[in-house]
């Protein structure tokens, strides 16, 4: 029913966000009604309930959970958060959005998403590190290189990832470094990780503009979320020459038609832990600035940041998603309406994803790549994937999303049917 009107609780919901576009997309796909069940639906939820020892000897229970989507192309992949408000049904869409973030890209995973409800900020690392491991161990049998591999996400970092695969070594008797990517690099981990999101939406945002005709010292930009995805994908592209006009934090903004120092901007966040006062560009209001006229909008921050009441006011020609869901459903009809050129999250983003396949594979080899060679295989994924779903959205006549979606559906389908319900 998409012209009923719906509540701002329902259009922010992360399951029915994923379900409205999985459904348009496998519509416009035909595809058959017995595949579109299985895919509609993760493979496998896990609920657990881990004891942890707090400093003062207490003893508190916290829930977590792992949602296995697909598992059709490969072991699953997805981050792990610890947040409050982590709910099954957001851990659910999240997992489901994993699996057509690395079919978009092409990397030999399904999706996964964990999560963990607490409040990360009230506890200590001790405390943290007694949940990590014992969430590890509550999921031993469920997680593993050939199984399921975690990453970082939402308040969970290098530390966290160590955590677990020192937990899962433990239990195997031997170090299994590709249990989880996201870890330091002395561990296992990938140079070119940290960087890789914040790169892989940079790539999307040059070929946007290749393909609009667009170019980067003629492009201003404004980027909402300074923290990894945002503030190297603002460096990469102010290295190329684009004009970062605008950096929108969740507790204020900086603003400069000239452009702003990105090199500078970080340093001045590294030393004082936030955009405010750096000397180089005005302070502005948060809201007003992400509808301030600018050629390229990044929302880089977080979810339903673009919804059906600001969606009409946006004055960008070209919106580069580097957040998880930072659009609703209904927001992309009025998107699409305005003739904005979206690069939605599913390929924007999926930089990360990708670096973390890198970093499995090099974990399994026991042999490590320069930070150069992983750039390079980096943006031959991102470069193809975008002309990919570029290519897709203009044979089927639909927007980028949809495109994005159904390429991602088609190739899940294709393996799904390929190898067969087992029975
Ligand atoms: P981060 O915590 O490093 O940075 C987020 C930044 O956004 C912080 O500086 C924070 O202060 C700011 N912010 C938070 N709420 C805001 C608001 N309402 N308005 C303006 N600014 C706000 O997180 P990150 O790793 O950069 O992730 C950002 C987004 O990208 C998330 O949606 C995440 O799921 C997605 N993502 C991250 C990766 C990755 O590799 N880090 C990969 C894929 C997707």
């Amino acid at each position: 029913m998409p012209n009923e009107p719906i509540s701002m609780e329902q259009e922010t919901n992360p399951w029915l966000a994923q379900e409205t576009r999985f459904n348009e997309a496998a519509n416009k796909l035909n595809l058959d009604p017995g595949i579109l069940k299985v895919l509609s639906m993760p493979t496998r939820e896990i609920t657990v309930h881990i004891p942890v020892t707090m400093d003062d000897g207490t003893l508190n229970v916290y829930t977590g959970y792992r949602v296995q989507h697909s598992i059709s192309r490969g072991p699953c992949k997805g981050g792990i958060r610890y947040a409050p408000d982590v709910s099954q049904d957001e851990v659910r869409a999240l997992a489901s959005w994993m699996t057509w973030k690395c079919a978009v890209v092409n990397i030999p995973f399904g999706g996964a998403k964990g999560g963990v409800i607490c409040d990360p900020k009230t506890m200590s690392q001790g405390e943290l590190e007694r949940m990590t491991r014992r969430y590890t161990a509550a999921l031993l049998e469920f997680i593993g290189p050939e199984k399921d591999v975690p990453a970082p996400d939402m308040n969970t970092n290098e530390q966290t990832m160590a955590w677990i695969m020192d937990t899962y070594s433990m239990h195997m008797r031997q170090t299994v470094n590709a249990v989880v990517t996201g870890k330091p690099v002395n561990l296992g981990g990938s140079r070119g990780r940290r960087e890789a999101t914040g790169r892989g939406v940079s790539i999307v945002t040059d070929q946007a503009l290749k393909h609009l005709k667009m170019k980067p010292e003629e492009t201003s930009v404004i980027v909402q979320g300074f923290g990894n995805v945002g503030s190297y994908a603002a460096k990469l592209l102010w290295d190329k020459g684009y004009k970062i006009i605008g950096i929108v934090e969740w507790d204020g903004a900086l603003h400069s038609e000239d452009g702003i120092d990105i090199g500078e901007l970080m340093e001045w966040k590294a030393k004082n832990r936030s955009i405010h006062g750096f000397p180089n560009a005005a302070a502005a209001d948060k809201d007003e600035l992400m509808l301030h006229k600018c050629d390229v909008l990044i929302p880089a921050a977080t979810e339903n940041v673009i919804t059906s009441l600001n969606a009409g006011k946006l004055q960008c020609k070209v919106l580069v998603e580097g957040a998880n869901g930072p659009t609703t459903s209904v927001a992309d009809g009025i998107l699409e309406k305005k003739g904005i050129f979206v690069v939605p999250d599913i390929l924007a983003n999926a930089g990360g994803v990708t670096a973390s396949y890198f970093e499995w594979v090099q974990d399994r080899m026991g042999y490590f790549w320069t930070e150069d060679e992983v750039n390079q295989r980096l943006e031959r994924i991102m470069i193809d994937s975008f002309n990919d779903v570029l290519q897709y959205a203009i044979a089927h006549g639909v927007n980028n999303r949809i495109a994005a979606y159904m390429l991602a559906i088609d190739r899940v389908a294709y393996t799904t049917k390929q190898r067969g319900i087992y029975a």
